[in-house]
């Protein structure tokens, strides 16, 4: 039986333009580039809601430009600040809270639901929608590392369907279309650039500061994507995602180092072929894939240029200068709530490092510990126990980074 979220091509219900979208974290570097894609297509789509965190004034730019019946923020405060912003005569319904994005992300008559709030706070959001029966298109990967199981079983239950955002993932998608079934693949490959500090030494990443960090020499991304892409945690997160998304072993699941990010991934058959998928490092293409899928769009933007991109080169990950990813594969293959613990200590150790309160080779360190602390939880647990294991390894992690300082 296939165990895979992203439906094949055969298998994907019709969904007609133009489509109603919610986007869950619309004031994002994800959310901007994909309102960027429907700016350039307004007659595929109707925006329905917009639900940012604490940045009104994006959110209120936004909302004037594409008029949704529906707006969400974090909490009161910003709801407020977000009213007194908007255009005069529009007055969307502003909702708050936690519940406002699982309200948002299940509204009856949206057809398709973008998923890029960052971290686990995406989680039930995700499964919100998956619940509803909506198409989910996922950027936020640690919906799947926190609940996986549970969101697959929502998409059984209601018909959801989830299509990959994640650059990885979606060129699996696509290296995917037409294949005849589980038996045929042996493996993915994940590519990774590497990060900015690929080639380095420990001495060095020992002083690295948050401005480095930040600087990918590739992608330009929201900071905790960022960071974890300097950790290699990211890939480890998407070794996760892949495993769930495409019903794999974590041991047929591989990263391969590629520092100039045009080859997005490669799924290889058991005769030895291996798809790839080519294509600038920008969001904008696996976005306006997974919003309009199966139709491909016009994007308004440079081409690759394999003449003039120079030489394609790939190495293995360097997994001991750069823990996070082994970490992350460990986590996967000891329960199911492990991952639950990795991704929480993560999140603690980035806002820490960000903050100058720890160095960079304490953030793989605190997830250890993290790891080694967890008791795994029961098989079938729901989504409030995986919160709560995420909320006591938020803790746990505070007062161990305490501890040390
Ligand atoms: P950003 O930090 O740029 O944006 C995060 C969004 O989430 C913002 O809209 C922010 O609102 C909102 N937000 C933050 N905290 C909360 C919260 N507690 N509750 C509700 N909303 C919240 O992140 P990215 O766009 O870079 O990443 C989003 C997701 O997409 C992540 O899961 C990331 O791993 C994934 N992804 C990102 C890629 C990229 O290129 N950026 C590539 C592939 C995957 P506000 O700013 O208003 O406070």
């Amino acid at each position: 039986m296939k165990t895979y979220i992203s439906l094949w091509p055969a298998q994907a219900p019709e969904l007609p333009f133009p489509r109603s979208v919610a986007i869950l974290g619309s004031t994002g570097s994800i959310g901007v580039s994909a309102l960027s894609v429907i700016a350039q297509h307004p007659d595929l789509f109707c925006v329905a809601a917009l639900a940012g965190g604490r940045n009104a004034q994006r959110l209120a730019e936004q909302a004037a430009h594409f008029r949704p019946g529906v707006l969400a923020v974090l909490d009161e405060a910003v709801a407020r600040e977000l009213k007194a912003l908007l255009p005069a005569g529009y007055a969307p319904e502003i909702l708050f809270g936690q519940e406002a994005y699982e309200a948002v992300a299940a509204m009856p008559g949206t057809d398709l639901v973008l998923s890029a709030i960052v971290g686990a706070a995406g989680f039930l959001p995700t499964l919100a929608a998956a619940k509803a029966g909506k198409r989910i298109a996922l950027a936020n990967k640690e919906s799947l590392v926190l609940g996986g199981r549970l969101i697959r079983a929502a998409c059984r239950a209601s018909g959801a369907v989830v299509l990959p955002v994640d650059s990885e993932h979606n060129a699996l998608f696509q290296a995917l279309c037409g294949h005849n079934g589980d038996a045929d693949l042996a493996r993915l490959i994940l590519t990774a650039s590497g990060g900015p500090f690929r080639g380095k030494d420990a001495a060095f990443l020992a002083a690295v500061t948050p401005a480095q960090a930040l600087n990918h020499p590739n992608w330009s991304m929201g900071a905790k994507i960022s960071i974890d892409s300097a950790t290699l945690m990211n890939k480890g997160l998407e070794v996760i995602e892949a495993c769930h998304l495409y019903g794999l072993p974590v041991s047929r699941v591989e990263v391969l180092v590629h520092p100039q990010s045009l080859v997005h991934s490669l799924a290889e058959y058991v005769d030895g072929s291996q798809l790839a998928h080519l294509g600038l490092p920008d969001m904008r293409i696996p976005i306006a894939h997974s919003l309009c899928y199966p139709r491909r769009v016009a994007l308004d933007m440079p081409r690759l240029d394999l003449a003039q991109a120079g030489d394609l080169t790939f190495e293995a990950p360097d997994e001991a200068l750069f823990p996070c990813l082994g970490l992350a594969k460990a986590a996967f293959a000891a329960s199911h709530s492990h991952p639950v613990a990795l991704n929480a200590a993560n999140e603690v150790a980035v806002d820490l490092f960000l903050q100058g309160r720890i160095g960079f080779p304490d953030i793989p360190r605190l997830i250890e510990a993290a790891l080694a602390r967890h008791t795994a939880l029961k098989e079938n647990c729901s989504a409030a126990e995986l919160i709560a294991a995420d909320t006591e390894t938020r803790r746990q992690t505070l007062a161990a980074a305490a501890t040390n300082a």
